[in-house]
This record gives structure tokens, C-alpha cells and sequence, in this order.
């Protein structure tokens, strides 16, 4: 036994309290961090889906070969315009010829890492019809409990409830690969008053479950304000409301029947928050370095699919988010419930200066509601720094919604979202900034802005009893039963 002792005595007691030191140190840091920043969250589960995907990541280097082929070989586009000028990625002017390909020119620039959305997915998005739910009856007077456990036929039969009472409106708008139905769920006083509107979506990722018994907490508890309280009535008579509380029903109900899987995926393993065919989705330019989170197979998070747009989910939120942009003449906020400790992220550094300041602005007064209740742990905001849509991933549910509202169009050539300059479409790693080319800026809608709020904190993912307590205190403690309404006054501020 005496040969395996390594250290004599003495030398073992004051490894044994460096030791000591630098755990407590590391412990005391990641707490500290954890308090702090989304990013260690995000951080600690990006390892927890990398030790399950080991085998996603060697697949994926042999695929990104093949991409880089591919495109490289890609068609010109044609086009009467001739030239315009073009920003670089190093800020210089420099004028390109149109005529001349300018896809053959644009490596230069940078690369698509992920495959656009296919004609036929993009048509069939376009043309998926609605179906409307009224059902009969008197609405019972039920509650969303938030520490209790619903399976989703249990938030269907919630939604057909409260699709009882009068101005709410339940439209099935999709159906997932397993057969379930997406619903969109409607607060709508129809008195042929131009309304604002606030869209919420929840439950996108999977194992994020506050955002669907939130979505649905909220919308149940503003439903029955408005049957007696005129000055919520009042509101409901100019602003409208439109939910998706569950965009990903499938990974929701792959969780619950096995049990604590880290799942953000939808049921083909595509994470349908990487799957938009956004102005920004799968773009690279060459200054700046891959987004190392970006799997290329099918797995539990962070596969945006083998092309854009591929998911049954991601087409029925793009239908949905270009209806209500496109037909609102008043101002449109998107709120993205997601679940990753307690921050907000808005930042889409290619946007109009003007709309980018807009957001910022709405969002400082959120968070300060949000957090008006609490002394620590506030909810923040998490800048996503000057590369974000421009280091191959996007492809998120809000970078589709600005596309949408910023007037991108859906580019056959491309088979993407793309900014049209003198007529020809443009990648976003090539015009970095729409501020540069205002002059061919028309917007869809231009009072139009999205924001992603992390419910927090971080240890709540998931649906066991411990997260759901949490989820519940949070919704207390943070003023999320009075979100929908404080919203509400913003957009009717003059
Ligand atoms: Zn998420």
C-alpha cells in the first residue's frame, strides 16, 4: 500500500488545502457568474447537450466540407440593375456588377453554412389555411396552477375553455410531425378600432416550459379582468393580443413521457430557434469566426435542420408572425418566452439605428417593471455583440420577425430572406447594416420590435416539482401577471 502513496505527509496537507482554496474559488466564481450572466447558464447547459452529442460534432466537419462545395457552386442571379454600391466587411466602398454574378463575387464576403428554405416549404407555409375553434357554452372559471403538472391535451382543453368567453379566438395554424396541433390563442375586440398588437410565443425550446404556462396564466387572468374591470376592458378595446403559448408541443411531450431529457429539439432533433429563413440565418462572413454551437445533425439542441425552414412548427410561427405584421397598421412588439436565467437579449445590430434605439428603449422599461419588485437578482440585458447575424447561426423566431418587418423577402435565387438594393438581393454578410442602404429600406411595417425574455433562473428548466415551484414563485416575484397590461400602456403612451 505504501507504494501508492504519492505525496509524503506534509506535502499532502498543503496539497490538500490548495485544493480546498481553488474549489471554493471556482465555486465562489460560478456563483457569482451565475447570479450575473445568462451566458454561464448557457453555458452550463451547451455541456450538457455537448456530452450528448459527440457524435453530432464529428458529423458535422465532414458535412461543413460539402456545404462549402455547394456553394461555391452555386447560380448567378440576373438582374437589370447593373451596379451598386456595396459596404465590405472592412468598411470600404467598392462597386459590383450585378450582371457579372454577383454570387460568384461574393465569397469574398462571406458563405452560407446553412442550406435556404425550399420553394415547396416556403410555399407550403404561405399557403397553410386556419382553422377557427368557437365552441359552445359558457366558459367554466378555471386557473392555470403553476405547480402542478399539465400535459398538453391539458392546455388544449385550458385554451378551448377560454376560446368560450366572448372576443377570444382559437385558430388551429399548423400540425407537428407527431400530429399535434399549433394553436394560436386570440384576445380581440373586434369594434373596428386600429389596434396595436403584442404577440407571444412560449415553449419554443422544449425543456423551457415556462413560457407556455405563462403565456397561458396571463392571457386567462387578463380574459377575466376584462369581464369586470372597464379600465382593462378599456385597453383590450386598443391593443390586441395573439399567443402561440406552445410552438414545440412535440418536445414538450417528449420530455414529460421520458423524463428529464435536455431537449430543445422538436421531434425530428431540428431546434426550431435555429430553423428560420431569416435575413441573418446560416451567415458567416469571413472577418468573423463560426459559431462553434452550431450542430449539423439532427440531436437534442442548436441543429438548425438540413434546410431552413424545414419544420412544420417553424412554418406555421412564419405564417402567423407575417400575418399580424403585414395586416396591423399600429405597432406590432413580439415577446419570445424562453428560459435561460432571467435576462432579455433584442440586439439585431443590422437594423435600422432608429429601430434598434426604439427597442432598447421599450426593453430598459420592461426590465424595470419586471424587476420594480425585487432587490437582487434582477432580470438584465444581454448585448449579443456586433457579430450576431453574422457568424452562422441565427435563424432564431424573432430574427424572422424583423426580417418580416424590415420588408426582406423571401429570395427564390437564394431561397432565403434577403434585402433587395436596386432591385437585387443581398446577403446580410454583405451589407452588414440596413443604416447604410436607407434609401432602399421599405419596411413591411415600421413600428415593428421583438424581444427575447429568459424567465429565470436557470435550475427551473425542465417540469419536475422543484421547477415548477420555482416557475411559480418567478411569476409572482417578477410581476409577470401584470406584464400583458404594463405592455398595454407603453404602446398606448403618445
Ligand atoms: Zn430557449
Amino acid at each position: 500500500m505504501k507504494n501508492y502513496i504519492l505525496v509524503k505527509h506534509g506535502n499532502f496537507i498543503k496539497v490538500l488545502a490548495i485544493t480546498i482554496i481553488i474549489g471554493l474559488t471556482i465555486s465562489a466564481l460560478t456563483y457569482l457568474k451565475y447570479n450575473k450572466n445568462v451566458k454561464t447558464n448557457a453555458f452550463v447547459y451547451e455541456n450538457q447537450i455537448n456530452q450528448n452529442s459527440t457524435k453530432e460534432i464529428i458529423l458535422g466537419a465532414s458535412r461543413l466540407i460539402i456545404e462549402d462545395e455547394k456553394i461555391n457552386t452555386m447560380s448567378p442571379v440576373v438582374s437589370d440593375n447593373s451596379s451598386a454600391d456595396i459596404v465590405t466587411n472592412t468598411n470600404e466602398q467598392e462597386t459590383i456588377d450585378f450582371n457579372q454574378s454577383p454570387i460568384a463575387d461574393f465569397s469574398k464576403f462571406g458563405k452560407f453554412t446553412i442550406d435556404g428554405m425550399t420553394t415547396e416549404d416556403y410555399n407550403t407555409s404561405k399557403n397553410l389555411q386556419w382553422t377557427r375553434i368557437k365552441p359552445d357554452g359558457e366558459p367554466e372559471d378555471l386557473e392555470i396552477d403553476l405547480t402542478r403538472q399539465y400535459t398538453y391535451k391539458e392546455l388544449e382543453d385550458f385554451m378551448i375553455n377560454l376560446a368560450k368567453y366572448d372576443n377570444v379566438y382559437l385558430d388551429i395554424i399548423g400540425t407537428t410531425e407527431q400530429g399535434r396541433k399549433i394553436y394560436s390563442l386570440s384576445i380581440d375586440y373586434s369594434n373596428g378600432v386600429a389596434k396595436d398588437v403584442v404577440l407571444t410565443t412560449g415553449q419554443t425550446h422544449a425543456l423551457e416550459f415556462a413560457g407556455s404556462v405563462y403565456i397561458l396564466n396571463q392571457y386567462s387572468e387578463l380574459i377575466k379582468q376584462a369581464q369586470t374591470d372597464p379600465s382593462i376592458k378599456h385597453k383590450l378595446e386598443n391593443v390586441s393580443y395573439h399567443a402561440i403559448p406552445v410552438v414545440n408541443p412535440d418536445g414538450r411531450e417528449i420530455i414529460i413521457n421520458c423524463g428529464d431529457a435536455i431537449q430543445k429539439s422538436n421531434a425530428n432533433g431540428v431546434d426550431i430557434n435555429r430553423n428560420f429563413n431569416s435575413i441573418n440565418a446560416g451567415q458567416k462572413a469571413n472577418s468573423i469566426n463560426q459559431n462553434n454551437s452550431v450542430k449539423i445533425a439532427p440531436g437534442l439542441g442548436n441543429f438548425p435542420g438540413y434546410t431552413l425552414g424545414s419544420e412544420a412548427e417553424t412554418q406555421a410561427v412564419m405564417k402567423w408572425l407575417e400575418t399580424y405584421i403585414t395586416t396591423s397598421s399600429g405597432k406590432v412588439y413580439l415577446f419570445d418566452y424562453h428560459q435561460m436565467g432571467r435576462v432579455t437579449y433584442s440586439d439585431k445590430p443590422w437594423r435600422p439605428s432608429s429601430l434598434e434605439n426604439l427597442t432598447k428603449n421599450i426593453q430598459e422599461q420592461i426590465l424595470s417593471f419586471l424587476n420594480s419588485g425585487v432587490t437582487s437578482n434582477h432580470y438584465a440585458y444581454v448585448p449579443e455583440g456586433s457579430t450576431y447575424g453574422l457568424d452562422g447561426v441565427g435563424g432564431t423566431l424573432t430574427d424572422y420577425f424583423v426580417s418580416v418587418a424590415d420588408g426582406f423577402k423571401y429570395n427564390e435565387d437564394y431561397q432565403r430572406m434577403m434585402y433587395e438594393v436596386n432591385g437585387v438581393g443581398i446577403p446580410l454578410f454583405q451589407f452588414e447594416d440596413v443604416d447604410r442602404f436607407m434609401e432602399s429600406y421599405k419596411p413591411a411595417n415600421p413600428n415593428c420590435i421583438a424581444m427575447t425574455i429568459e424567465i429565470g433562473p436557470g435550475p427551473a428548466l425542465g417540469y419536475g416539482p422543484t421547477a415548477r415551484n420555482i416557475m411559480n414563485n418567478e411569476y409572482t416575484d417578477y410581476n409577470f401577471s401584470s406584464l400583458l397590461v404594463f405592455i398595454a400602456d407603453l404602446m398606448l403612451e403618445k
